[in-house]
């Protein structure tokens, strides 16, 4: 995008004023402290600000300071986090609360090195919180800037992502970094939106060329995708005498990875989901059980693949409990359940038992869609 001085200086004023009028009133914009700041950034990283908010409010609550949070145990953060999905985001923010709450005076040379902090969040949490001179690139820049310059490239691609950060350096706004890039993202988010651009009332209009060329929503060119796969899961609610239920926590790492959940695990190619169940119960825990009813099927998205997770009622049979693909269990009565964070699914599995439901299957957006994939 090639500007004479006073255009660049016209289309930073621009936007900047369009900011200050109409920037959402967001709490850690009140205030914006390295907590905040970085509290807000790891719970927007692939999630809307609607659905951040009530987390924002209940961890500020829980742990008002970053030392609070980083004195914190793990499993209080992870269960605090339930629900807002992502969980490595949750691990990684107790870390570099563990990180930065030592330092005395943190600057923005703190956060490199700083676990869960890459490029765009070093960008807007040293912009907003020090006034660092970096420009961030997230998927609302990435869609404005795109427009604004008829990108003929995918943004996502490697050249693409070149050409964006290199318009958002060039235009970042000298003295007022944090602004400029709160209200890139802001544009994007409130008016710039992916479907329905509002151009009209567009700070930016004058100076788009995908406005200009008269099809601003063909903008970002999105390179192909392929479906996600599909999986199936068995997964057991076991029993023993006492009533009790048998839990796995997962492996720290992986996905989902120190959650827990009801054991189980996919199901290969050919096997009987009764079988799998079994099989992966004894492969996790090294115990035997008898698979009952299959009692549930819930429907679930993740970003790679989606999954249909079978939940059987088992019997416990037999054999010590083991951490053979977990690194922990435990015997719980039900109403327990609600005090260890699990995985969404498996949340749907802990409403259901509470509410006594009945075998039902929940059908989400995935499932619609397949179905209709499969009745083509
Ligand atoms: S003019 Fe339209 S397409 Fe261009 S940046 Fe503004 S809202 Fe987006």
């Amino acid at each position: 995008m090639d500007l004479a001085p006073k255009d660049l200086a016209r289309l930073r004023r621009r936007l900047l004023e369009w900011y200050e009028r109409h920037r959402r009133d967001l709490p850690w914009r009140r205030e914006p402290t390295l907590y905040r700041v970085l509290l807000s950034e790891f719970m927007l990283q692939q999630t809307r600000v609607d659905q951040a908010l009530p987390y924002y409010h209940r961890f500020l609550a829980a742990f008002p300071t970053l030392r609070a949070l980083a004195e914190a145990e793990l499993g209080a953060v992870m269960k605090l986090w339930e629900g807002l999905g992502y969980y490595r985001r949750a691990k990684f923010l107790h870390a570099a609360a563990r990180h930065l709450a030592p330092i005395a005076q943190p600057g923005v040379a703190d956060l490199d090195g700083c676990p869960g902090i890459g490029p765009y969040t070093k960008a807007a949490i040293g912009s907003i919180v020090w006034g660092a001179p970096l420009a961030v690139v997230d998927g609302n820049v990435n869609r404005v800037f795109a427009r604004l310059t008829a990108l003929a490239l995918p943004p996502a691609g490697s050249a693409g992502k070149k050409q964006v950060q290199a318009l958002a350096d060039a235009l970042l706004a000298p003295g007022r970094s944090g602004d400029w890039n709160q209200a890139v993202m802001e544009l994007g988010a409130t008016v710039c939106s992916p479907r329905a651009p509002q151009c009209l009332i567009c700070p930016l209009e004058s100076f788009c060329a995908a406005r200009k060329a008269g099809q601003p929503e063909a903008f970002p060119i999105v390179a192909a995708k392929a479906p996600r796969p599909h999986k199936q899961i068995a997964a057991a609610i076991i029993r023993r005498g006492d009533g009790k239920i048998l839990i796995a926590q997962r492996l720290s790492g992986g996905l989902l990875g120190d959650l827990w959940e009801f054991p189980g695990g996919k199901q290969e190619s050919g096997e009987p989901l009764s079988e799998t169940c079994a099989r992966e119960v004894k492969e996790e825990l090294g115990v035997e059980v008898d698979v009952g009813a299959e009692v549930y099927a819930i429907e679930h998205g993740y970003s790679h693949f989606t999954i249909t997770l079978h939940v059987f009622e088992c019997v416990y049979r037999g054999g010590k409990p083991r951490t053979l693909g977990c690194q922990a269990f435990k015997w719980v009565a039900q109403s327990e359940l609600k005090a260890f964070p699990f995985p969404r699914a498996n949340q749907e599995i802990i409403a259901r038992l509470s509410a006594g439901k009945a075998r039902g299957v929940r059908k989400g957006r995935a499932a619609k869609k397949r179905a209709k994939r499969t009745a083509k």
